[in-house]
């Protein structure tokens, strides 16, 4: 339920005892409102959340931290999921998945499925289990700001989740071929992805680095209600600090509490994301037009594209997996190009169409990108156990590493993109229509108060 606005004082007058932050966003300066537990305070101008109060946060991401190790290792020591045809049964764990691609030629493959299912998590679990647990026992853990700025990155890459719709997408897709058969670790890697989301909700960003470093105070110049820009000030994405940037410009500085790099606008940011863009498209090709594997019975053999697989399955009457692999694989990439190209050519215009909307695209195209990977999931487990030698074999082909790296350049065209861009020309035409409700001096917009949400 959301509550109404606490307090509307004039925010010049209380920045000096409230915390003020600057939306990475839309580079609003706010004051944040004292919040209670389980509130966050949210930007007045394009809603994204500037700060969230969690309950007993080291207690509760610390269990739901060691938890989740403790399914993560599971579900990589025993039998993930068995395969049977024709009297013959095969069962794999997932490391013996990931070392059957890598003794392949889809050495590619297995280091994606490394990378995204077990080194980034585990990496990403120490962590949070050393610094909570630190935090717990009154210690300063070494090294605690380091960490703390790499778990801001490892989030992204984690696709636990993406990929247990993969391995559901694979057996529709062999159900018919064969018998299947879930193995302890398929449980424990079901948990192991609950678990996951669970404890990043539960990760209380604040709090960690108010225990980890004091939050300095913000430059003496800084007033709500006006961009970072404006004031040439710094607000930093990991920690939350506002930075002076008066004498860095044009030169990044360091923020002076966690160390993160710095830009009042990241450099290049559209020569960037537009380059990634045109290479995409020119990826987008080959992982069309080009097989994405290739299945081997006694009877025939048949190569794949991503449209076959697709027109496959509906043939076969599997619509809603069909839809899923449709979406995942040519509507949400096609969707996230065309909106960043066009937020790309759109950004520098006079007078921007509704930037809050805009905002809204970018945040959904940066959320999506991820599940695009299902395909290549589903392609690297079925390589992996459907191994029946003449009986029945399944093999990636070069489509799938073209379409992987499509995602990822995609993913990183998204992280490329500065939002703040959008908003810039309503900051230098104030007259101009945002869509937001800044027309009274009264508004929280205007004077720089966050909304304020809870349950
Ligand atoms: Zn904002
Ligand atoms: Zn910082």
């Amino acid at each position: 339920m959301a509550l109404s606005i606490v307090e509307c004082l004039i925010a010049s007058t209380i920045s000096v005892s409230r915390p003020l932050r600057i939306c990475h966003e839309c580079d609003l300066v706010s004051v944040i409102p004292p919040l209670d537990y389980s509130q966050s305070a949210r930007c007045p101008r394009c809603d994204h959340e500037l700060m969230a109060r969690k309950r007993a946060p080291a207690q509760h991401a610390l269990a739901l931290a060691v938890a989740a190790t403790v399914a993560l290792v599971t579900a990589l020591a025993f039998p993930f999921i068995s395969f049977s045809a024709r009297g013959i049964e095969r069962a794999i764990s997932l490391t013996d998945a990931i070392a059957i691609l890598s003794s392949g030629s889809y050495t590619l493959l297995a280091i994606v499925l490394w990378l995204v299912l077990v080194l980034i998590p585990l990496l990403f679990l120490a962590q949070m289990i050393w610094i909570h647990a630190a935090l717990l026992l009154d210690h300063q853990p070494p090294k605690a700001r380091l960490m703390l700025r790499a778990l801001r990155h490892f989030e992204h890459w984690m696709m636990g989740d993406v990929f247990l719709i993969g391995v559901l997408v694979s057996l529709v897709k062999i159900m018919s071929l064969a018998t299947i058969g879930f193995g302890v670790s398929f449980w424990a890697f079901c948990l192991f992805v609950v678990l996951m989301l669970l404890l990043t909700r539960s990760i209380d960003s604040d709090w960690l680095w108010e225990r980890i470093a004091a939050e300095p105070p913000p430059p003496a110049h800084v007033v709500a209600g006006d961009s970072g820009r404006a004031q040439k000030v710094a607000g930093c994405p990991v920690c939350g600090t506002l930075n002076d940037y008066r004498h860095h410009s044009p030169c990044p500085c360091h923020c002076r509490r966690c160390g993160e790099k710095l830009h009042l606008r990241r450099r290049f940011s559209l020569q960037h994301t537009m380059a990634l863009v045109l290479l995409s498209i020119l990826l987008y090709i080959p992982a069309m037009v080009l097989p994405i594997m290739t299945v081997s019975s006694l009877d025939e053999t048949t190569t794949q594209t991503i449209m076959g697989g697709i027109l496959l399955l509906l043939d076969h009457g599997d619509f809603p997996i069909a839809a899923i692999i449709f979406i995942a694989s040519v509507v949400v990439p096609i969707a996230k190009l065309l909106a960043l190209g066009w937020l790309c050519l759109k950004v520098r215009r006079p007078q921007p169409w509704r930037p809050e909307v805009r905002t809204r695209l970018y945040r959904i195209t940066e959320f999506i990108g991820r599940w695009s990977m299902i395909d290549v999931f589903v392609v690297a487990l079925l390589a992996a156990l459907v191994r029946l030698g003449s009986l029945m074999s399944v093999s990636a082909e070069p489509g799938i590493i073209a379409f992987g790296a499509v995602v990822v350049i995609t993913m990183i065209a998204a992280m490329s993109f500065d939002p703040r861009l959008i908003w810039d020309a309503v900051d230098s035409n104030p007259g101009t229509d945002s869509g937001a409700d800044t027309s009274t001096s009264s508004s929280p917009a205007a004077a720089g108060q966050p909304q304020e949400t809870g349950p």
